[in-house]
């Protein structure tokens, strides 16, 4: 069984991207992303600095804007507003979940389109739902980084993705079904009658669930490959925080039957920070009328 760890993937990635970073301040073009955090959660706290430390490690500039969980909607949606219309910010994401009381939707659409690098914007779903995507959704765009450059394919494959979610599921299920990917793909939610028997249909089993070592090895075709986009901090006496990350899919139990599973930690999680800087320099390259960098 082959252990699909993205480390060496995530850095072949970010030393192109230092490059193209590199080159296009050597045209004279800097690159900037603005984030928004509101509140103190602790998980969100955690992201935004991995994401300064990403557009550190880059090259690329970073606005951070940290704000109180007593914000309004109209205090959090004007602050869009100005990196919206300041030139020198080429993407804005506003780190999710927002505070009780605040709507997250509203600021999602408040963002201009151009600069939305999360590729949340109804405007840029839709483009990616045409089969023409300008931005690409992060997580998604990771797992097909992970199979692209571990050189397995997807054209032809039956590949089943379980979640349905705006941010992995549906965009992974998109992708995958576009021309060059031409994978046949099966989108099962928790509405999906025999689930099991579903998955076990799979070349290629994707889990985006949120629901800790729910893929047993009856989910799993022999041979198949699997990818856990999970993570599920869950107690762990043993462990010296008392918990540990776990994926949707119980590792030890599918190792046996898949030809290739990706780890939690260490899979897919750490390329959806890459992805976004791969959006960021898009999105510098897009407003300067460019084509875009392509991985
Ligand atoms: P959501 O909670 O938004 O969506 C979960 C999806 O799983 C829903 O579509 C839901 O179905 C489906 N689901 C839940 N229970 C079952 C079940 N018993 N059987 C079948 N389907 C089920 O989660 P996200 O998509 O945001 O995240 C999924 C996982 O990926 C989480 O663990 C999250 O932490 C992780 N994640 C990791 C990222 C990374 O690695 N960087 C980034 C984003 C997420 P229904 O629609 O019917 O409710």
């Amino acid at each position: 069984m082959i252990r699909l760890a993205s480390k060496d993937i995530k850095e072949a990635i970010e030393k192109d991207l230092t490059q193209e970073v590199a080159s296009l301040k050597a045209s004279g073009v800097e690159v900037c992303l603005a984030v928004i955090l509101v509140g103190e959660d602790p998980a969100s706290q955690i992201y935004v600095g991995s994401k300064e430390k990403a557009c550190e490690r880059l090259g690329i500039g970073s606005l951070v804007t940290r704000l109180p969980k007593e914000t309004s909607q109209k205090e959090l949606l004007a602050l869009v507003k100005r990196y919206n219309e300041d030139p020198k910010v080429n993407g804005i994401l506003c780190q999710v979940p927002l505070p009780k009381g605040l709507n997250e939707q509203e600021v999602i659409e408040a963002i201009d389109p151009d600069k939305d690098v999360d590729c949340f914007h109804p405007f840029n779903l839709g483009l990616l739902a045409a089969g023409a995507p300008r931005f690409m959704p992060c997580t998604p765009f990771g797992v097909l980084q992970i199979l692209k450059r571990s050189n397995i394919p997807t054209q032809g494959k039956k590949v089943v993705v379980v979640g349905r979610s705006n941010i992995v599921g549906r965009p992974l299920s998109i992708l995958l079904s576009l021309k060059g990917w031409d994978a046949t793909v099966t989108l099962c939610h928790s509405g999906t009658q025999n689930l099991a028997a579903e998955c076990a249909q799979a070349d290629i089993l994707v889990a985006a669930i949120g629901k800790p070592e729910f893929i047993k090895s009856e989910f799993v075709k022999p041979g198949a490959v699997v990818i856990d986009v999970g993570v599920n901090r869950v107690e762990d006496p043993s462990h010296p925080k008392g918990s540990k990350v776990v994926g949707d899919v119980d590792y030890d139990a599918v190792s046996t039957k898949a030809q290739a599973v990706t780890p939690v930690p260490g899979g897919v999680g750490p390329m959806t920070i890459s992805m976004l800087m791969y959006n960021v320099i898009n999105a510098a390259r897009f407003q300067k009328g460019m084509p875009p960098f392509q991985l």
